[in-house]
């Protein structure tokens, strides 16, 4: 008999950690929800190859994994300091915005308590349905280990919260594979392949938003001094609005009223409040980087330059480096530029769950949640598939970041919850063990 988890999370990441600790404070006394996460890193990280040195967090810490939904939970970043000792030392910063080096060790602590409910080094590839006559029961989740070795295990339930993929401007999806070409989310890692090379001496950085000036002040201040070019189409970078009012977009019920729009109004809405999160940068960050710009003009250097309102039009890799020809949009004119390397930070795409799930589209329909992150689904299709992390267009721009992450996983644990006695007495409970 091959075992049935009342519920399998793929990922570990702040959403799925969030909806482990919900699950976990929602049991009051009662029989556990059997949850299994598979996140396909050896262990807990977050956003790794992003932990640079002066980075911190651009949200309050009171927007952790547990203190929006109960305050009292044991789980909070205010109890994670008082464990680590430096509560009084915290409050001494005065500030609500720790590192993000810190906030990784936040994570990573929470996520150590649920050690046994998660199996690391498994990236899942597939989720088929698993049939019983007419009807969808159960799902078969089918992930690959780091050696190569397919598992399969059984669930009522499957809660995706697998973040983003790295979005690649069309021209440079060619040179995929090309480690000159970088992309934000594994900077650290790649950068130093780069530099180690004794390559990386005249670097650009593509995209205007928080990634692209991290790692713009991170890259100017390396040993050896590279040459970095900053290309924005924009005409400068802009600091994000977290200003009160404007801030109320990340309440928790602002995601009452952006699901109850219509879906016209609910796009308008995403473009109205985007320059709080897209395209934008701390205004700290934008200080320190005119700065940099404004030290190099006294020093009449011109190792770094800010190539504004530019345009990658084309690229081509040759022996010799990576060529952007650029068009300046307000000059008009073209040029070609060689560099030993090119980072774009340019983002993610969030639709990778609609590969992993394509073996269940002919009972998914088109992908449309309902408010409590359950894809609909045909009559006949019994598990719940709840999503985390895809659901912006629906639930608001908060979706994809922490504001809302505790109070969601509350409303997904209440909602599997509510339906798992009728799941578990429904489902059959002999299906064979499938270890390939
Ligand atoms: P992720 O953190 O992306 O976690 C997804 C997990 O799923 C990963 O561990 C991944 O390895 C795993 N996974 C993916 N696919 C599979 C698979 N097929 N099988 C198994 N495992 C899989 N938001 C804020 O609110 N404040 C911030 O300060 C902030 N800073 C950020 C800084 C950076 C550099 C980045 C990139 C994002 C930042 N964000 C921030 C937004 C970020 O999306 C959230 O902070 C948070 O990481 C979302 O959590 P998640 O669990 O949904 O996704």
């Amino acid at each position: 008999m091959q075992h049935i988890h009342d519920l399998i999370g793929v990922g570990f990441g702040p959403s799925n950690i969030a909806l482990a600790i919900a699950l976990e404070e929602k049991r009051h006394g009662g029989r556990p929800a059997d949850a299994l996460f598979i996140e396909r890193q050896p262990s807990f990280a977050w956003h790794p190859h992003m932990l640079l040195e002066q980075a911190h967090m651009q949200i309050s810490f009171l927007k952790d994994l547990a203190t929006l939904r109960n305050p009292t939970s044991r789980f909070t970043f205010i109890n994670y300091l008082h464990e680590s000792g430096r509560l009084p030392d915290f409050i001494n910063l005065k500030s609500f915005f720790p590192s993000r080096h810190e906030f990784n060790d936040y994570l990573g602590w929470a996520a150590r308590q649920f050690d046994d409910a998660c199996a690391y080094g498994e990236e899942v590839f597939e989720v088929l349905p698993e049939k019983q006559g007419a009807e969808v029961p159960l799902l078969r989740v089918r992930s690959r280990r780091e050696g190569g070795g397919v598992q399969e295990r059984l669930a009522r339930n499957l809660v995706v919260s697998i973040g983003g993929t790295p979005r690649i401007p069309e021209c440079f999806r060619p040179l995929r594979g090309d480690g000159r070409v970088l992309h934000s989310s594994g900077y650290l890692r790649d950068i130093a392949k780069v530099l180690d090379g004794g390559a990386g001496r005249r670097i650009a950085i593509v995209g205007a938003g928080q990634s692209a000036a991290e790692i713009f002040m991170d890259l100017q201040g390396r040993p050896g001094a590279p040459q970095v070019d900053f290309v924005m189409r924009a005409r400068s970078i802009r600091p994000s609005d977290d200003s009160p009012f404007v801030n109320e977009v990340f309440n928790v019920d602002f995601t009452d009223y952006v699901y109850s729009r219509p879906s016209e109004e609910r796009a308008a809405l995403l473009e109205e409040v985007a320059q709080t999160n897209y395209a934008v940068a701390d205004l700290d960050l934008i200080q320190q980087i005119y700065k940099v710009f404004y030290d190099q003009k006294v020093a009449r250097g011109e190792r770094l330059r800010m190539l504004r309102q530019h345009e990658v039009r084309a690229v081509r890799a040759s022996a010799d480096g990576i060529h952007l020809q650029l068009r300046d949009q307000d000059a008009g004119v073209e040029s070609t530029v060689r560099y030993d390397a090119v980072v774009l930070a340019t983002g993610y795409e969030r639709e990778q769950h609609k590969g992993l799930l394509q073996p269940l589209a002919p009972y998914l329909g088109d992908f449309s949640v309902d408010r409590h992150y359950r894809l609909e689904a045909t009559p006949d299709f019994q598990p719940g598939i709840f999503l985390q992390g895809a659901c912006e267009d629906s639930h608001g721009i908060s979706d994809t970041l922490l504001s809302v992450t505790s109070v969601r996983t509350g409303e997904i644990g209440n909602a599997l919850l509510a339906a798992l006695p009728r799941m578990r007495s429904a489902a059959r409970e002999d299906v064979r063990v499938a270890q390939l």
